[in-house]
């Protein structure tokens, strides 16, 4: 028999761990596992934040693929996926064309831009090693010219759309970054403006109004301004245009004020809401028996709530892995012993920096130290799922 092609778009948290449960469960022959990537590394998006306000170096969020997968039995494509064309049963990718038995889409996320005009050009707003290392180095350039032009103090304000995890995270690495670049270019720290927009009345709406208390009052107590209940409308080559009317004149704006699912889902004709296709409980795109839909690109509703699940990672590896083990399964015939998807939500750690985060685990609350732990503890057992303890070592913030 004719081993089935088994197609993953994305190397992500989602279609790795997916191409690393078909490694491990998948006998010689049973299937021929495919992994498309645009890179040839795997980066932690969790931490992206660190080595975007420059506190941790980029290389130490990423990991060479080859290096965490067997090729005898995963392949692996380093390509640009272009199109999904499911009445061929084909992908198309910059260089190459694929046909798939079952295909895997974990393709991740894309900023949402709410039409507001101005947000592609004028904001940093790509949350991967390129968007990163490019914010890192702007970010300092900021300084190095001022120096050479002091009358320009809009260079060293720097405005974050969005309080949502992401805005805080980063604000927070940068917080803790401007007393050491201001060393550096000899530049008066009260010069530095960190303002935080938000469009929702408070910080981190998702959490308990006690840890956003404790979260803003730490951020502020570290300069960090906050501009709340106000929607940045407009942004242009001199900052951002707030709801309200008000314009703040800044060097760096970063955009961090929500994510879609990526763009190539819709174009190949997938019905989505923000980019993200529904799926059912064996994570099927409407209407395709084998076209999977993983992570950020899924949108996967609470059947209690019926509110979807908000796009993270720890949804992504649970999907990951849920479904290479209902694919393995099906492939041997015994489709019967497949399981719905049923996420397991442990709680949500945001890092305040490198010394205080908050944390939520259902009724329990945590702050500080005990919730930095936490947070570096759940990003050491990914590196371990994934990479074992070398990789530990070799990329773990300790
Ligand atoms: P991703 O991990 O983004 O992977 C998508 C992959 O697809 C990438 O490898 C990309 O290169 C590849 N790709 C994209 N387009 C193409 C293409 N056209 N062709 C080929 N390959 C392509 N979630 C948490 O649970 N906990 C956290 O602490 C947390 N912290 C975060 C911090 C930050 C700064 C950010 C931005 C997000 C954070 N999240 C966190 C959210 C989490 O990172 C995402 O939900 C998660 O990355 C989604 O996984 P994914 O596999 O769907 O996508
Ligand atoms: P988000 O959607 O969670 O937050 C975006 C924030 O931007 C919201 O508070 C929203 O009100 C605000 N906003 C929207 N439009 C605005 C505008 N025009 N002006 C000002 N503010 C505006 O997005 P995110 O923070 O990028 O997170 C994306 C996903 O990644 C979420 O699911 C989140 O849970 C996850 N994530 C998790 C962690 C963690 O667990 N530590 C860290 C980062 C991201």
């Amino acid at each position: 028999m004719i081993p089935p092609k088994i197609i993953i778009l994305g190397a992500g948290y989602a279609g790795l761990t997916a191409a690393l449960t078909f490694q491990k469960k998948l006998r010689t022959k049973e299937a021929e596992v495919t992994l498309v990537n645009k890179n040839e590394y795997h980066y932690f998006t969790t931490r992206l934040h660190e080595p975007a306000a420059g506190t941790f170096p980029h290389d130490k969020t990423r990991v060479d693929i080859k290096r965490l997968i067997n090729r005898k039995k995963v392949q692996l494509i380093q390509d640009n996926v272009v199109e999904i064309r499911t009445s061929d049963r084909v992908v198309v990718l910059e260089n190459h064309t694929l046909a798939y038995d079952y295909l895997i889409v974990g393709l991740g996320a894309e900023p949402e831009t709410f039409g507001i005009p101005g947000l592609m050009e004028y904001t940093f707003n790509r949350w991967n090693i390129n968007g990163v290392r490019q914010l890192r180095e702007y970010i300092e350039y900021q300084f190095a010219t001022y120096k050479n032009d002091p009358k320009r103090t809009e260079l060293l304000t720097f405005v974050v759309g969005g309080a949502g995890l992401t805005g805080i995270e980063f604000v927070s690495e940068l917080a803790d970054r401007v007393p050491k670049l201001c060393k550096e270019y000899d530049v008066d720290t009260s010069l530095v403006r960190l303002i935080t927009v938000e469009s929702a009345p408070v910080a981190l709406p998702g959490f308990d109004p006690g840890l956003r208390n404790y979260a803003t009052s730490a951020l502020e107590a570290k300069g960090v301004e906050f501009i709340l209940g106000t929607p940045i409308k407009a942004c242009n080559k001199h900052g951002v245009v707030l709801a309200s009317g008000k314009e703040i004149r800044a060097g760096t704006v970063v955009w961090a004020a929500g994510v879609r699912g990526n763009s190539i889902i819709e174009k190949s004709g997938f019905t989505t809401t923000r980019g993200r296709v529904p799926v059912d409980g064996y994570l099927r795109a409407p209407g395709h028996e084998n076209v999977f839909i993983i992570g950020d690109c899924a949108l996967f509703t609470d059947q209690r709530t019926k509110r979807p699940y908000p796009p993270t990672a720890q949804i992504a590896v649970q999907m990951g892995k849920l479904l290479a083990e209902n694919i393995v399964v099906t492939i041997r015939g015994t489709k019967h012993k497949r399981k719905p998807f049923k996420p397991v939500i442990y709680g949500t750690v945001a890092s305040l920096g490198r010394e205080d985060a908050i944390g939520q685990f259902g009724k329990k609350r945590v702050t500080g130290y005990p919730a930095v732990i936490i947070k570096k503890a759940v990003d050491l057992r990914y590196l371990f799922a994934i990479g074992g303890i070398r990789l530990v070592l070799k990329k773990g913030r300790f």
